[in-house]
């Protein structure tokens, strides 16, 4: 099989370059081309030797994903369902489980005035299992390469009305930390100057929470941004939301976010999905304002977005203003994140969620009529 292309770096790309006989600048080119001038296919690469056009193709594979939707919300929010032919299982999983259609991801494109900030995955499912998301249901099906997380990104720069990205979240589907070596090679290829060009302040890594992985993400060479998805305060409550938390105590948590803002310099944001009367209230609020302050944390206040067949309900919008002014009130610096695309699905995994769920609809009732 050849080589993705997402999956190289500049030396990567020499390398091959060499073992295959093509001339020393052709890495070069490949890479304007593409991160550039948004271009994959060869034969409009005009400045290649017409041997070189025809050649590559059976070295390099660039596309790697398949589109299986494309949705535009009315605030210019864009999400993409794609569909993986090759996802490479994690340590213990049963990939095949799913069966061949079935390894989708969804990575988003959020619009504002100053910015465009994708929303990629890093896994194919999650093993985190959240209860109230989408995503975690199916459990994990496997990890993504450094390849095909960034070919989210890029992919998501050539949708219409984006001129390029200027933020990457990962906040998609997946515990990045959980794929820890290639999301931190995907982020060099998305940080460098030749790739996409995305300062290291402007990644940002969203995170249940694994200390050890938090600890070595502290020595990786870019100081990204770290968000911690707390979304509870207490950790009997987020063990209840959060299946993974079993594995680390808050307090663990935030001495290991503690620990890389030291080593770092670079201010933790606490990620807080409210949950209508679950996690929204006084008591929930003014523990939080306690917990930001011990690390001097940003949080950002997210309103959940219902998802079809769960339990768990959007916060009355007098709750959560509440629950942000109970944190200012203690010195913390709380944002009410604003919900983006909220008529196409945005929510992580739910698209795929609701794909999936049409199409045991459809087998259902084609079994019926069989029947
Ligand atoms: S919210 Fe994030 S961490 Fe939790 S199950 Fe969904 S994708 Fe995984």
């Amino acid at each position: 099989m050849s080589t993705h292309f997402f999956d190289l770096d500049r030396d990567g790309l020499a390398q091959l370059a060499s073992e295959h006989g093509f001339r020393s600048f052709l890495p070069k080119q490949l890479l304007r081309w593409v991160y550039e001038q948004g271009i994959t296919d060869p034969e409009r690469m005009t400045d290649l030797s017409k041997r070189d056009r025809e050649r590559l193709p059976d070295v390099l594979d660039f596309e790697r994903s398949v589109e299986l939707t494309h949705q535009l919300a009315t605030d210019g929010t864009q999400k993409l369902l794609m569909g993986w032919p090759d996802v490479e299982p994690g340590p213990g999983l049963n990939i095949l489980q799913s069966g061949g259609d079935d390894r989708e991801t969804e990575c988003v494109m959020i619009p504002t005035e100053k910015r465009r900030t994708a929303c990629i995955s890093s896994q194919v499912g999650c093993p985190v299992g959240c209860r109230f998301c989408a995503s975690g249901l199916g459990g994990l099906e496997g990890n993504l390469t450094a390849g095909q997380i960034v070919e989210q990104a890029w992919r998501l720069g050539r949708l219409d009305q984006v001129d390029r990205i200027t933020n990457i979240v990962f906040m998609g589907m997946g515990e990045p930390l959980a794929n820890y070596a290639n999301v931190t090679r995907a982020i060099r290829i998305l940080n460098a100057e030749w790739g996409l060009g995305i300062g290291a302040r402007r990644i940002t890594v969203s995170t249940v929470g694994m200390p050890v992985a938090i600890r070595k993400l502290a020595e990786f060479e870019l100081p990204v941004t770290l968000a911690l998805s707390l979304h509870a305060p207490f950790d009997e409550l987020r063990r209840d939301i959060i299946p993974w938390a079993e594995h680390a105590t808050i307090r663990e948590l935030l001495d290991a976010c503690n620990d890389y803002f030291q080593a770092t310099g670079r201010e933790i944001t606490l990620e807080y999905i409210l949950l209508g009367k679950l996690n929204d209230q006084v008591e929930h609020a003014q523990e939080l304002a306690r917990l930001a302050r011990t690390l001097r944390a940003n949080v950002n206040l997210i309103r959940y977005n219902e998802v079809a067949g769960l339990p768990f309900e959007r916060p009355v919008s007098a709750d959560v203003h509440r629950f942000q002014a109970i944190l200012k009130d203690k010195g913390v610096n709380a944002h009410i994140r604003a919900s983006r695309g909220r008529d196409i699905a945005a929510a992580c995994g739910q698209l795929r969620h609701e794909q999936r769920q049409a199409r045991v609809d459809d087998e259902c009732g084609a079994n019926g009529q069989e029947d």
